[in-house]
């Protein structure tokens, strides 16, 4: 019998299903295949790995291409209950045995997981007796000694701990809130209430972040059921309060997991009828169920996927049996890693704190970003703000834009108003950037004023690139005594940090400068320095995948390349992760520039991948990735070169990627910032010396650089940040587009 040389690798998906499972099985895949390994998939999870026989098959390069935009997982997925017998697994130890299978990627819920790690404890017991019932050889087992696995957490519903966040939770959070952007409008029509029910048996993250995205007025979560006994009566209260200040829609969302305080079950079918007696209001229940589930996985879910799949797979290939299994998640915008099972034993730790109706505790082991978005959301939805009981004199602060509109804009100022005035301050909004301020465009924004704002693109307040100079200095100045400005909150890009940092060289000239000023960032382009990411970016790269999914679709009787043009100013944020996220061959940045050499080589590529079969090619350019070398330029080049191999066409996106609502992401994010720009402004104003900053969010961390930097962290010329994180990720991009020679 010939030994064995290569590491084989068997991967699944076991558990609940969830968008973003076949990226990461892709990436999987291709990352393992790249470092020379053999890859098999194990379909329908358990079940396949028990049953043995046609369901473990090896997969090659292509056998896991076109399928990034699939929802769901192409492996299947299965609950088995032999796998939970001693004699199942003695069953799957034989058949991974027979394709010299000893290392395990397993994608599933905190389950799947316990059973992969028993299964890897017992493993040498499990040969031993396989041995000595002379069902395998005995070298067989002296060659497999071990049994090492890697586990990703595939669940919408974003119950584990160890990762920010689980694969799938993203697309569902993108399905609830597209379905409650629809409701509301309906519900508005007719001054209706709506209880919406969202998946969640022991997380209220999903129910959490759609309430905080949306605007519901009220929340059912099963970690912090209501703290009244009355608690009906309060909801009715909270609900005819908001109707009284003019809301005509009213929602009510509630996670399936939701309880009363005594641990009964609130269902939405009893807040119907709670409504429905005590508001005398017609009400309608909408429970999303699979809806949830379904549909193309979101951008985040794909390149977080991705991620995660590329570093799973180099894992799982370095491990050694001394060491812990890990579980690879996701911490800010890098993989994270954790010993497998503190992680499963944490998860059941919240179940279990819920069930003993240990509340405070459940809220604590959930983190410090599920507590503060639930304090946010408490805050946002009153129907007015509170009125502070110490009576000092209110604050004034000013709410601007500048730059290109960014999605999530609206969902800023919102958050920023009433945080402003539940806090007891006041806010005005200056229309139209820099030229509005000068011009004296600016009005007090009232709690009502921004109702219904969260869903909506553009830029509500209007924006502009203009960046003041010469006489607008005057003209601002003025404008600032006249409407007594404590503090300025820039909600924009890279104009507005120019802005706000050319009136803080100001001072001298205009005291009324003197005041705390902060940039938040909210730009397409995620050009913004000391954060990783911006505001908007989330909805323009969704936007970009939606786009290229239909574009590759048209590809239906020649083989076709097509060049996709995306924006970006002169950062390849876009072009990369658009690129990951929808598999494009090649991707073109600025930051590297383009050769005519570079050029040659990959469409010597392309054409062999149609020489091998490929249908269809994909390269994504920035839109400045090189001032010769443009899109028409390549286009042309592709043509002729590709002669009767394949056509080629160009697809420049513009402007729809700045459209669109914005996504779960961008809203979250949008509010997580504003909350502590409010926080920074607040802890500045009124002192005699008064910073002014710009926030960034770093590794899920948020900090605040001096303004007094923000040239030093600039490449001037470009318009982009000095130090871009994201250039580190090229090599998952290179890595998953070509298979090795
Ligand atoms: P999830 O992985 O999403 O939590 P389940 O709990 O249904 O979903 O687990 C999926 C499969 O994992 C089960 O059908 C079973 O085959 C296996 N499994 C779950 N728990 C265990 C366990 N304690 N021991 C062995 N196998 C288990």
């Amino acid at each position: 019998m010939k030994a064995q040389t290569t590491q084989r690798i068997g991967v699944l998906t076991s558990g609940g299903d969830a968008q973003g499972m076949n990226a990461a099985v892709r990436a999987i895949v291709r990352t393992a295949l790249s470092a020379g390994a053999e890859v098999f998939a194990i379909y329908e999870g358990y079940r396949g790995m028990v049953a043995g026989g046609s369901y473990i098959q090896p997969l090659n390069w292509d056998s896991v291409g076109g399928i990034l935009q699939k929802g769901g997982t192409i492996l299947g997925t299965a609950r088995c209950m032999e796998f939970k017998e001693r004699s199942g697994r003695l069953q799957a130890a034989k058949n991974l045995l027979e394709h010299g299978i000893d290392r395990l990627v397993v994608i599933g819920g905190d389950g799947s997981l316990t059973g992969a790690n028993l299964f890897r404890e017992e493993w040498a017991g499990l040969l031993q007796e396989l041995v000595d019932k002379q069902e395998i050889d005995p070298f067989i087992a002296a060659a497999h000694p071990h049994l090492l696995i890697v586990g990703l957490v595939g669940s919408i519903d974003n119950d584990m701990y160890g990762t920010d966040m689980t694969i799938g939770t993203d697309s569902a959070l993108h399905r609830i809130i597209e379905a409650i952007d629809a409701i509301f409008s309906t519900a508005a029509s007719h001054q209706r209430t709506f209880v919406i029910e969202v998946m969640g048996r022991n997380c209220g993250y999903l129910a959490l972040m759609a309430a905080l995205a949306t605007g519901a007025e009220w929340l059912l979560i099963p970690e912090n059921p209501p703290d009244v006994a009355d608690w009906e009566n309060k909801m009715c209260e909270t609900l005819r309060a908001g109707r009284e200040a003019g809301r005509r829609a009213s929602i009510v969302i509630v996670a399936e997991g939701a309880k009363d305080r005594q641990g009964n079950p609130i269902t939405s079918n009893y807040i119907k009828s709670v409504l429905e007696d005590r508001l005398g209001e017609d009400t309608r229940v909408t429970i999303l169920g699979h809806v949830q589930r379904g549909g193309s996985p979101s951008a985040y879910d794909r390149i977080m996927s991705t991620i995660e799949g590329y570093t799973a797979a180099r894992e799982v290939l370095n491990a050694s049996p001394e060491e812990e299994s890990l579980l690879i998640g996701v911490h800010g915008n890098r993989p994270s890693k954790s010993p497998l099972m503190e992680c499963v034993h944490q998860t059941k730790a919240v179940a279990a704190a819920i069930q003993h109706q240990e509340y405070d505790k459940a809220m604590q082991l959930r983190g410090k970003e599920f507590v503060e978005a639930y304090r946010t959301f408490r805050t946002i939805v009153q129907a007015k703000p509170r009125v502070p009981a110490d009576g000092s004199k209110p604050y004034r602060f000013a709410v601007l834009h500048t730059g290109g509109p960014a999605p999530g804009m609206n969902m800023a100022v919102r958050v920023a108003v009433r945080i402003m005035l539940d806090k007891g301050h006041q806010i005005l909004g200056v229309r139209n950037g820099f030229t509005g301020f000068a011009e004296g465009l600016i009005e007090e924004l009232g709690w009502m004023s921004v109702s219904g704002w969260a869903p909506e693109g553009g830029a509500l307040l209007g924006t502009n690139r203009h960046v003041p100079e010469g006489k607008d200095f005057y003209a601002i100045a003025k404008n600032i005594e006249e409407y007594q400005i404590d503090g300025i909150l820039m909600i924009g890009g890279d104009y507005g940090y120019q802005g706000l940092y050319r009136m803080l060289t100001e001072v001298e000239n205009f005291p009324a400068f003197d005041i705390p000023m902060v940039c938040l960032p909210a730009s397409i382009n995620n050009n913004l320095p000391g954060s990783e990411v911006s505001v908007g970016v989330d909805t323009a790269l969704n936007n970009i995948v939606e786009a290229v999914d239909k574009i590759k679709q048209t590809a239906v009787a020649s083989n076709r390349c097509f060049i996709v043009e995306v924006m970006g100013h002169y950062c390849g944020y876009l072009a990369l992760m658009g690129g990951l996220a929808t598999g494009a061959e090649r991707v073109y940045l600025h930051e590297e520039g383009v050769t005519l050499l570079d050029l040659l080589s990959d469409l010597a590529h392309i054409s062999k991948g149609f020489q091998l079969g490929k249908r269809v090619g994909l390269v994504i350019r920035n839109e400045n990735a090189h001032n010769l070398y443009n899109t028409n330029f390549m286009m042309a080049l592709f043509e002729e070169e590709g002669g009767d191999l394949f056509d080629v066409r160009q697809a420049i996106l513009g402007h729809l990627q700045q459209g669109g609502n914005p996504t779960p992401v961008d809203r979250i994010r949008a509010t997580e910032m504003v909350v502590k720009c409010v926080d920074y402004l607040l802890q500045e104003v009124g002192k005699p010396n008064p910073q002014s900053a710009f926030i960034g969010l770093q590794n899920e961390e948020f900090v605040f650089f001096n303004l007094e930097d923000f040239p030093r962290m600039v490449d001037t010329k470009f318009q982009r940040p000095k130090v871009q994180w994201w250039m580190e990720m090229r090599d998952i991009a290179r890595v998953l587009a070509q298979p090795s020679a």
